[in-house]
């Protein structure tokens, strides 16, 4: 018997919760007003919401199909897997899309799929979703396309013309993890891919700075840019090579983000895999480290010094790890300090340091000024100089670490 659209839905919607590079933010502007049908990324259009594990749910998130010819050993999609299957046709897929849409349940579509036949066959397929959707519905909300890397690259130039984001899973931190756990895929082929979707992007934007291609003439291609995911705590993979990864990535391949998703046990899997979860704090150690490197000015090499045998410190954030280990640079003072130096103060975000440095030229700023700016004054004390306010010896302290640390967690009996 045929399956229900709802079947479908609910194997593949499940399958998809993996992923995690599903937001949508930095996208061209397009509003309904200016295309001949529906939908935003506009103004209220793009939003997102967060399912309790924090993944975006913004958008629906899909797979078109879980049946796959590859068997990547930590993935409860792979073809050795004994889940229920399921598969999209495009057209019912679109129709579902613009449904939800329609509905205000969704804001935009971020599609997966398995490999079925082919990688080709594959891309085709989902590249045929988002092209129903713009050309024959004039669908204006977002789409995200998860590329198939060992597809050809002209399907990928089709994609990026459709869709506002591209991504490509690099997966795993190394080539040796792939090789070991995902032996189909190559992280050659892989890198190939993301900088093949560079070189479109690059070229995109060049088009639209030319004097002589009008703005609106230059061919589309991705404008949200592209994104990757890695999976952590799959291989033995220490924190210090996934930032490393994610920084090569950054910079050799201009990606708007790296998504760390902490692996989740699968049903019968195989024993090389661990047992558990990751701890999520390890998760969120991550997008702190990536987030000192991307928006706090840090190097990558400076936010690893702050780790212990290639591992963040779970208790206590790695910006303040890293303080921690270079009390040198304090105290600093805030009516003196330039924004690179206020960066690095535990407690002070680009916002904060904004406000600070804008502040400090009517009067000198003191502990109080900083708490208005609602900042932690237990986390900045010992690493500032404020007006008024001296740490002494307090940032030398040897004990400093435990007063940031949460107070130990009395252990259950019946813990599992
Ligand atoms: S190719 Fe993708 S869907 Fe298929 S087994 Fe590997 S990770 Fe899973």
């Amino acid at each position: 018997m045929a399956r229900s659209t709802i079947d479908k839905l609910t194997i593949l919607a499940d399958a998809a919760k993996y992923d995690a590079s599903c937001a949508s933010s930095g996208t061209s502007k397009r509003d309904s007003k200016n295309s001949k049908g529906i939908g935003s990324t506009e103004g209220m259009g793009i939003c997102h919401s967060y399912a309790p594990d924090g993944r975006c749910i913004s958008l629906l998130k899909v797979l078109l199909t879980n049946f796959c010819i590859f068997d990547c050993r930590y993935c409860v999609n792979r073809s050795s897997s004994n889940v229920e299957r399921a598969r999209f046709k495009p057209e019912e897929l679109a129709a579902l899309t613009l449904d939800f849409y329609k509905r205000n349940y969704i804001e935009g579509l971020f599609l997966s799929s398995g490999i079925i036949q082919s990688a080709n066959y594959t891309m085709e397929q989902m590249v045929e979703v988002a092209r129903i959707l713009r050309e024959d519905h004039h669908f204006a909300g977002y789409i995200h396309l998860k590329t198939i890397a060992e597809a050809d690259p002209e399907l990928i130039a089709l994609a990026g013309q459709y869709a506002d984001r591209l991504s490509v899973n690099i997966e795993l931190p190394s080539d040796q993890g792939l090789k070991t756990f995902a032996p189909e895929k190559s992280g050659q082929t892989i890198r190939k891919a993301m900088a093949d979707v560079k070189y479109r992007i690059d070229d995109r934007k060049e088009a639209q700075k030319s004097r002589l291609i009008k703005k609106a003439a230059a061919p589309k291609f991705a404008p949200g840019g592209q994104s990757t995911q890695m999976i952590v705590g799959a291989d033995g993979a220490k924190d210090q090579d996934i930032l490393s990864t994610a920084n090569t990535l950054y910079s050799g391949y201009g990606l708007r983000r790296v998504y760390y998703s902490a692996y989740s046990p699968i049903p019968d899997a195989s024993s090389d895999l661990p047992p558990q979860k990751p701890p999520l704090m390890r998760e969120h150690r991550l997008y702190q480290a990536d987030w000192m490197v991307r928006f706090y000015g840090f190097e990558t090499s400076d936010v690893l010094s702050a780790t212990t045998g290639g591992m963040f410190d779970l208790d206590v954030d790695p910006k303040l790890a890293w303080s921690l280990r270079h009390r040198d640079w304090f105290p600093m003072d805030i009516n003196r300090a330039t924004r690179e130096q206020l960066l690095r103060v535990p407690g002070l975000g680009p916002t904060t340091v904004k406000k600070i440095i804008s502040a400090r030229r009517f009067s000198a700023l003191g502990l109080e000024d900083l708490a208005r700016m609602r900042v932690s004054l237990t986390k900045v004390r010992p690493f500032i100089i404020a007006r008024g306010w001296s740490p002494g010896a307090l940032v030398d302290l040897d004990n400093l670490r435990a007063r940031f640390s949460p107070a130990p967690d009395q252990l259950s009996l019946f813990a599992a």
